[in-house]
């Protein structure tokens, strides 16, 4: 113990874990002694796979080195999400991470566009975006000319905790290998209910005065000792299973993250530098355990390399993450699934917010109540988002497609829906990680198209909207032009080493 620093105990060792340890070390090491709780005999969940662009950021703010991180990870990039079939079968559309054309302050980019659509004039949508056309053409840089493009990472996750680990333990953070036994509650004075210690089944007691918890879907700390409820959100998104295998990689990696739907759930396919991630979500309400691994097994592109690997989830979030002096991250905060990758995300967000509002004077009420606050609008607008993808269905094939075309969904979600097919009008969401572009996409790729648009759009009239759209156009191509293919760009930028030629093939072939 280091007099003066405040102890921090983080219980578990998964993604949630290891960024904690990490980012608090990097970040707040010379005021804090951290201890990282975690039981080899208890695992990961180890298949957070695909994440959005703010993980950039977040390395950036933890002065990650990228090339570093990739090639430990064997990441690849992404550039957005390819969706298969979810308007309707035979449907396709990309959720891209980049920004569309350039709208004014009273109307949106979209809508000057729809204003020439309407004439027959102003290319597709996506002449105006380069990540989206590079995302169709498989190519990628990370930037071109002055312009940095934007994009999030394919990784191995369970390598992404190790290279987390590394950094954590060489900037002091100290890991305590054990299962935890025990939570003991303080019974005396002002910290009364709070957790002083973990007591682990080795024996060994680890007190501290701020709690982590990382321990994923059991939420040790949070939920069984403290008795923080889960706001359950299985009306709207009924899926509560997955299953996840690895497969061989059969071709170049593509930019993009695949989400197929399919008539039981929909299938994720992730391309990494040495192999491909799959897995399928599914409710166990439509079908069975077996029918959804043999659809799953039914639609990969290449053969498995790994048993697959099934997983149980409950969607939804905890009501206070932040209690007491006890603050839940990762999936012990709460689970959403994987279409729109943004477990990861939250966990960064999260750990942005409590670095922010860190309770170094002990009492940490206030903070608590801030930083759940800030939680349940993060949580809810991304819920809304994924919400959407399933409720703008036309799929009457199965029960579970049925199930989603005819639920009630938030407010939030009808009105965005309603107002875009009257009147195009798109906003982002309050905390601005689904920005305008992102529901634009969604809303148009599954097939819904306004019925008017802000006649502001007719003020520079057709000749001089033709004019400026078509310049934007032309910037988007040149740009487009220069990029290489994702994998050459790879092989230049963050090759992972090749597997060693096997010494006795090597003295044969130099022996002629
Ligand atoms: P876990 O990985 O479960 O780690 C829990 C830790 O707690 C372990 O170290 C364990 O040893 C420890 N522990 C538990 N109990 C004890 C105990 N009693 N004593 C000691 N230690 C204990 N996220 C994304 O961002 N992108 C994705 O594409 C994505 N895909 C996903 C797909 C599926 C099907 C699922 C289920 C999740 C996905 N996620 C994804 C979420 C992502 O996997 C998690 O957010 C991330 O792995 C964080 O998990 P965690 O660290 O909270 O929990």
């Amino acid at each position: 113990m280091n007099p003066g620093k405040t102890r921090v105990v983080i219980a578990g060792g998964g993604t949630a874990g290891w960024l904690t340890a990490f980012s608090l070390a990097k970040r707040l090491g010379t005021q804090l002694d951290i201890t990282l709780v975690e039981s080899d005999l208890i695992g990961t969940v180890g298949v957070g796979e695909a994440t959005i662009p703010t993980m950039k950021s977040f390395h950036s703010l933890m002065e990650i080195d990228e090339r570093e991180f990739m090639v430990a990870t064997q990441a690849t990039f992404k550039l957005g999400i390819w969706f298969d079939d979810w308007g309707g079968i035979g449907d396709k559309y990309i959720h891209s991470f980049g920004v569309i054309g350039q709208g004014s302050w009273m109307a949106e980019f979209h809508e000057y566009w729809l204003e020439l659509q309407a004439q027959g004039l102003g290319g597709n949508l996506e002449d105006y975006c380069l990540e989206w056309k590079a995302a169709q053409q498989g190519k990628f840089a990370t930037q071109v000319g002055k312009m940095n493009l934007n994009y999030a990472y394919h990784l191995n996750a369970t390598a992404y905790a190790q290279f987390l680990r590394g950094k954590s333990e060489a900037l002091g953070a100290r890991r305590v290998e054990g299962k935890i036994a025990k939570v003991n509650l303080s019974a005396q004075g002002g910290n009364a209910g709070n957790i002083e210690s973990l007591d682990l089944e080795s024996g060994v007691n680890v007190p501290g005065e701020v709690f982590i918890d990382c321990t994923g879907f059991r939420a040790l700390l949070i939920g069984e000792v403290l008795g923080v409820g889960y706001e359950d959100w299985g009306h709207w998104l009924a899926a509560d299973s997955a299953w996840a295998v690895q497969t061989e990689s059969t071709q170049a990696p593509p930019p993009f993250t695949r989400a197929m739907a399919q008539p039981i759930g929909w299938q994720w396919r992730i391309p990494l530098q040495h192999r491909t991630g799959n897995g399928i979500v599914y409710s166990s309400r439509f079908c069975s355990d077996d029918e959804a691994r043999a659809q799953l097994l039914g639609n990969l592109a290449g053969p498995t390399i790994t048993e697959p690997r099934q997983l149980k989830f409950r969607t939804g979030r905890r009501q206070q993450p932040w209690h007491r002096n006890c603050i839940a991250l990762g999936l012990a905060a709460g689970f959403l699934e994987p279409l729109e990758s943004t477990s990861i995300h939250l966990i960064t967000t999260a750990l942005v917010r409590l670095m922010r509002l860190f309770p170094f004077g002990g009492e940490c009420e206030q903070q608590a109540e801030r930083f759940n606050t800030e939680s349940r609008f993060e949580w809810e607008e991304a819920r809304d988002f994924i919400i959407l993808h399933y409720k703008l269905t036309r799929r009457d094939d199965t029960a579970f497609w049925n199930f989603y075309r005819e639920m009630e969904v938030p407010r939030n979600v009808t009105h965005r829906i309603e107002i875009f097919r009257k009147n195009g009008y798109v906003w982002p969401d309050k905390v601005n990680l689904f920005r305008v572009d992102s529901w634009l996409q969604v809303l148009m790729g599954q097939g819904v198209f306004p019925e008017r648009h802000h006649r502001a759009t007719r003020i520079p009239g057709t000749a001089g909207l033709e004019e400026t759209l078509g310049q934007m156009r032309a910037k988007v191509a040149a740009n487009l032009a220069q990029l290489p293919d994702h994998q050459a760009f790879i092989d230049r930028y963050c090759p992972i080493p090749r597997t060693p030629v096997p010494v006795a093939i090597a003295a044969h072939g130099s022996s002629r």
